[in-house]
């Protein structure tokens, strides 16, 4: 039983690996809450399900082309210059299986054995692996709660080496909820500027989720447009996580080696999907807003659950749908290592299944993912709660 030394440098990624326990636990006839997947709970828009009905009934049941369907790689195009201002051709955008494919075919194209990878923390899982993945090295820069979960620029700055290929980040931010403001994305503009081999990864999958302020996209600041690699997809905002579809806009050169690699891996993505993200994309944005009022509501009652929590803080992110407290005072060291220990022990005796914070590169963390609805959301910091003192005054 020989696997491969990349296989074996990769984990599994945690919030799949929680998912997949309480799937199993949910089959032995346990009642867990599952708060791990970043899945929004809503229902498609209607106009989604009715594109991919009429798709059925059109010619598109042959190989699509690699890098997607013309009309929808134009459709993706005017969808980045209407709601970021970002001005692409529909040869510098390429459609994937899921933002995660489009995102290694990225880090596959522009990285391998000797380049390194920097990656702002908390971050996404799979940040880390796909570099791995790709033989490179991730390079991760900290910063905690107090800092809002982003690390100052200068800290982020210290950490480019003249081998860094890829800086990547995702603003709202997963596992933070956390969004960069203009003036943080022209701090790191700057930052970026300086290093003419330096290409940046903006992984803006939940922009429709911003609560306060608006979302903005680093590829529109002067001069970043060449430099960045914007990253989008249904899964968030459309609520189609099942239909996997990604996209991005990049720099031509780097879009072609996306095609390249995704001709390799998987061809073109699945067209009655593709069909589906063209009425995605041509959809007015303002159609989303009820979502985002819901995920307002969760986080303001989830907020307040958690620092009912003795010992557990947190502060007040900005966007997408997850909490990231610090919940170290949980943490004894003994009977309890570890935010993984802490995830296992409330899964097991609260039924309640969080995504433990050292995969996102904040151990001492959980990540609470409150795409679900308010009632599961109290019911679960109900049975957290209870079972965090019992640990308490063990
Ligand atoms: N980027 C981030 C920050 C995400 O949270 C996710 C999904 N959890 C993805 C990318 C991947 O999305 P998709 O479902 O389109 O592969």
């Amino acid at each position: 039983m020989h696997l491969s030394p990349i296989v074996q440098a990769i984990v599994e990624p945690a919030t799949l690996l929680m998912a997949r326990r309480s799937r199993e636990l949910r089959a032995q006839g346990r009642d867990v809450i599952d708060l791990s997947l970043g899945e929004p709970d809503h229902d498609p828009p209607a106009f989604a399900l009715e594109a991919a009905h009429e798709a059925l009934r059109g010619p598109w049941h042959k190989y699509p082309p690699v890098n997607g369907f013309l009309d929808v790689r134009q459709a993706i195009a005017h969808k980045f210059e209407r709601d970021n201002g970002l001005e692409y051709t529909a040869d510098q955008i390429v459609v994937s299986t899921g933002a995660k494919q489009s995102i290694m075919n990225v880090v596959m194209s522009l990285c391998g054995p000797g380049d390194e990878v920097v990656i702002p923390a908390p971050y996404w899982v799979s940040y880390s692996e796909q570099v791995r993945l790709a033989g490179g090295t991730p390079v991760l820069v900290t910063s905690t709660l107090e800092e809002d979960w982003k690390p100052p620029v200068e800290r982020i700055a210290a950490a480019i080496t003249p081998r860094t290929r890829l800086l990547m980040f995702s603003s709202p931010c997963n596992p933070s909820g956390s969004v960069l403001s203009r003036k943080e994305l022209e701090q790191l503009a700057e930052v970026v500027a300086r290093h003419p081999e330096l290409y940046v990864i903006a992984d803006e999958i939940y922009e429709h989720i911003v609560f306060d302020g608006k979302h903005e996209s680093f590829g529109n600041l002067p001069g970043m447009a060449e430099r960045t690699i914007t990253v989008n997809g249904l899964s968030k905002a459309f609520a189609l996580t099942g239909w996997r579809v990604g996209y991005i806009g990049a720099p031509l050169w780097i879009a072609q080696a996306c095609m390249k690699v995704q001709g390799q891996f998987t061809s073109g993505t699945n067209s009655i999907a593709q069909r589906v993200a063209k009425a995605c994309v041509e959809a007015d944005p303002a159609l989303l807003t009820g979502m985002r009022g819901d995920f307002l509501r969760r986080r303001d009652l989830m907020v307040e659950a958690v620092r009912r929590i003795p010992g557990w803080k947190c502060n007040v992110p900005q966007g997408a749908f997850y909490l990231l407290p610090d919940v170290r005072s949980s943490i004894d060291g003994k009977t309890i290592k570890g935010s993984v220990d802490l995830s296992l022990y409330l899964l097991d005796t609260a039924n309640v299944s969080l995504v433990e914070g050292r995969s996102f590169g904040a151990e001492g963390t959980l990540r609470i993912s409150y795409a679900t609805s308010d009632a599961k959301l109290t019911e679960a910091m109900e049975r957290v709660a209870k079972a965090v003192a019992q640990l308490q005054g063990a």
